[in-house]
This record gives C-alpha cells, structure tokens and sequence, in this order.
C-alpha cells in the first residue's frame, strides 16, 4: 500500500492511539463501531488534494469532521478516509465591509463571543463547541436566526476543494451549482470545505432572555397556549419550550418556556416582551423572570446545560404543522417516558418566512420538535437510546420532514429536502463528483 505524504499529521488502524484519536472526534460519546482505514489532520490546502488523489488511487472514500458534532457520528464511514478540519480554524474579519472569512474548524460560540466584543453578530449555532462547518453545510438554526435568517443565508461564498482535487471558489456567480449545493446540503455535500465568506450584522441593541418554568402537570395548558400565540410571536424572539425530569436542574418535571430576544431598538424590544408578560397562564408557573439582558456567554452556558459533555445521546426530530389536538396525545406520551434529565424535548416556534434565497435548504415548517435521550453509563444504552426514534416513527404521519441539524438517518429515513432539490443536489453531484469520492448521508428517501 503506498503512503499518504502530507505536512499534517495521520493516523491509521494500526497505529497506536488510533481508537482514542476516532473516538475523540465524536461529540456524541455512542460508538457507531465504524472506524477509517485513516484520518488525517491537513496543514493546508495542498494536503487536502494530495488526500484527494491518495483516495482515488487506492480507491477509498472519503468523510470529512470540523467540529464532530453530527449525532449520528456521519463521518465515521467504515475503511474510508477521514479528514478531519478541525485545525482550519482560523477568522479574518472586515468590520468595514461586515463580512468574514472562517475556517470550518471554528468554534461558532467562541466566534460569536469575539463578534459580540466587536459590536457584529452572526447567528452562530446555539451551543457551545458546534463547529460553522458541519453547522452552515446543513442550514444552521442559530441565534436570532428567526430575524437574520438561517446561517447558511448568510454565506456568500465557499473556498472548496473538490472531487477532482481542484481549489475553487463557489458563489452565486462562480460555480454556482456548488455554492447552492453548499447551502443545505449537510453532510451530503461533495467537497472538502476550506474557507466560508460570511455577511455579518451589527449586535443587536437589546440582548437577554425571559423565562417562565411550569410543573409538568401544566402540560396541554402550556402546549395549547404556545400553539396559539406561536404564529404571531415576533421575529426577534426564539421562543421555545424544554421539558425535562429535572427543569432549570434543580426542579422536577416540568417545562422551561423561554424567549431569547434579540432587538434592535426599545420599541422592538417592548413588543418582544409583550406575549410573555401578557400570557393568561403566566401565574401557574412556578419561575417567572422578567426580561434579563444577557451577553452571549451566558446565553450559550444557560444551553450548555442541557448538552453536557462527554454523555451518550439518541437523537430526531420532525417538523410540523399538525393540530394542537393531533400533537397532545403524542406529547403527553413522551413525557410519560421522558428518560431522566439531561434528556429533553424541544419545542420551537419556528413559522419561517418566505426564503428569498434558491439554495439546498427546502424544508422547514411551523414547528420543530426534536427529542433528545441521553445517558452517562454505557450499560444504559438499551434503556434509552430507541426513546427518540421511536417516538419519531409514531408521529411521523404527523411530520412534513426532519432538520439536518438534528439528523438520525442511520435510524430512521426520512425527508430532509423537498424532492425537487433533491433531485436537483443528485445531478449537481452526478457532475461534480461521478466517482462517488464522497460519502454522503447514512440514507434518504428516494426521489
Ligand atoms: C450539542 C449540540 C448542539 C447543537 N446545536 C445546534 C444549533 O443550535 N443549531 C443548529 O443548526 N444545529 C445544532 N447542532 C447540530 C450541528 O449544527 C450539526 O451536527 C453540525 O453538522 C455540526 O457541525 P460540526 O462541524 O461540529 O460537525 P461534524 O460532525 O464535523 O460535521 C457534520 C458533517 O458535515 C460535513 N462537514 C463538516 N465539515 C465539513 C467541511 N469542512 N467540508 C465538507 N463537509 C463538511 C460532513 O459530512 C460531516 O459529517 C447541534 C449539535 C450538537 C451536538
């Protein structure tokens, strides 16, 4: 076998330290048992091509990392190359042009802090240590993103090396096939990702967070209002509602209904507040906070405690438009079996606008809901690990689709594009990568 001579470092399967090296790449601590015949780390963009022909000539294929937050550990593909970004992790930004290159090994929180420092704002991932690679491919749902758009509206060009082991720049006016593909894709894109351009916005003027916690047996009141109120709440609020065994950590059973504001002028912001301080079931709960401004790290540390680190997590999700009375019985079911906390289902008011952008992205709807089991001993695996995939096949004529964010295709298939830009992203991969170099999603639905 010949070697693969790169400046960066690999690793290979019979190295030592090869498991702990693979294992390290994963957010999601749940070992798919699917290990690369390499990974390598490159130093730069000569590195990635020479990994490109090195693929072809021993007829590999390949997965790439940034961050390694996909749930479903999408790039652990059994004897494919992996390569893993992380190290591009670096940003120029231009305050006078508000716009930004990055690395796709960024780190989204910590960019965001350092944006926030500067007055600027993108609407990077809501969690700590979530990489913009994986993050912008798939869509990213980020904060105030309900106001900015999606993050991957919000690229204006990609730096990318392709199957053919070319260096090129896609945007809308240059290989523009690419640079729609790159815009919703997710992990089915075909291309090695080295640099995404970036349109940033000024910080908003009003930051910070109202919440109000309920005892679960407030659940149809709860649900029922915020349907209700869901259409009609402002773009500049996300609002949203966890339930959980243990809300606010401390408590028992119960739902936290928060509403991150983000605003840009008094006015904005009062009008914000005004379905929270308003709501008819506000007395039931039993933690009312008025509006407290926040900075972004106390933002992301408030989310941060519902994804602790180093646990195992089953994960899906659905989107959905079905009825309040459709949606009820199913809800109250998974809170019967809700596996203890951190384990949690997110509810997110979410009625997008109409997207002016033609990009991959196609499918969104008025509400997402995405279950999250998790446990910390290997041993409970079998216990929880179905909990969300199950419930997701139970609703799924209930569903329009899922979020990549979120995906379980190694799970359960289903719909993530609308058809037609499916069939689209099919004949743009049909050209630019015939060979099938690229790995792409555990699965999908046919079109
Ligand atoms: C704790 C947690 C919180 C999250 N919060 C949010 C959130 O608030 N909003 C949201 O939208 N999503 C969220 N996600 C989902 C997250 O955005 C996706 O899992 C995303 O893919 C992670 O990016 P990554 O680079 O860290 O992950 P990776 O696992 O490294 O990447 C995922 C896939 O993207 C592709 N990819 C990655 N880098 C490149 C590249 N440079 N070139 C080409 N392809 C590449 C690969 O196919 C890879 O398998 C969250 C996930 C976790 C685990």
């Amino acid at each position: 076998m010949q070697e693969l001579k790169v400046k960066g470092s690999v690793i290979t399967k019979n190295d030592k330290g090869f498991n702990e090296a693979i294992m390290a790449t994963l957010f999601n601590k749940v070992d798919p048992r699917k290990r690369p015949f390499l990974m390598v780390k490159p130093q730069n963009t000569e590195d990635i091509i020479e990994t490109i022909r090195y693929a072809k000539s021993t007829e590999k294929t390949i997965s790439i990392c940034s961050g390694g937050h996909s749930w479903s550990a999408n790039h652990l593909r059994e004897g494919s190359i992996l390569i893993n970004m992380s190290g591009f992790n670096t940003y120029e930004i231009n305050k006078e042009a508000m716009t930004a290159k990055v690395g796709p090994g960024v780190i989204g929180s910590k960019w965001l802090n350092e944006l926030f420092r500067q007055d600027l704002f993108f609407p990077a991932s809501h969690c700590k240590g979530v990489c913009l690679g994986g993050y912008l491919l798939q869509g990213g749902f980020g904060w105030n993103s309900r106001k900015l758009g999606l993050a991957c509206e919000n690229v204006i060009g990609i730096d990318v090396v392709t199957a053919d082991g070319a260096y090129i720049h896609a945007s809308e006016t240059e290989n523009s096939d690419l640079f729609w593909a790159a815009r919703g894709a997710g992990s089915g894109f075909f291309g090695v990702v080295v640099c995404f351009h970036l349109k940033l916005f000024k910080r908003p003027e009003y930051c910070g967070s109202i919440t109000h916690v309920y005892d679960i047996k407030y659940l149809e009141e709860v649900y029922r209002w915020a349907y209700e109120v869901g259409p009609s709440v402002p773009k500049a609020v996300e609002f949203q509602l966890l339930m959980s065994r243990s809300v606010l950590k401390f408590f028992g059973m119960g739902i936290e209904v928060a509403a991150p504001i983000f605003a840009d002028s008094k006015e904005e912001l009062e009008e914000a507040k005004a379905f929270m301080h308003n709501s008819p079931i506000k007395k039931k709960a039993f933690v009312r906070t008025p509006f407290v401004p926040t900075g972004m790290e106390a933002m992301h540390r408030f989310v941060m405690g519902h994804f602790p680190e180093n646990q195992y997590w089953g994960v899906d999700n659905m989107w959905t438009s079905a009825t309040i009375d459709e949606l009820l019985p199913y809800l109250q079911g998974m809170a019967k079996n809700l596996p203890p906390a951190p384990s949690h289902m997110l509810w997110l008011n979410w009625h997008p606008g109409v997207r002016k952008q033609d990009m991959a992205f196609s499918l969104e709807d008025k509400i997402y809901i995405s279950l999250f089991s998790s446990w910390t001993s290997h041993a409970d695996r079998r216990k929880y690990e179905k909990w969300a995939t199950d419930w997701m096949k139970w609703t799924s004529h209930l569903s329009s689709g899922i979020q990549l964010a979120d995906e379980n295709l190694h799970n359960r298939t289903a719909s993530f594009l609308a058809n037609d830009h499916l069939k689209k992203l099919d004949e743009i991969r049909t050209i630019r990568d015939s060979d099938q170099l690229f790995n792409a999603w555990h699965s999908r639905p046919q079109v």
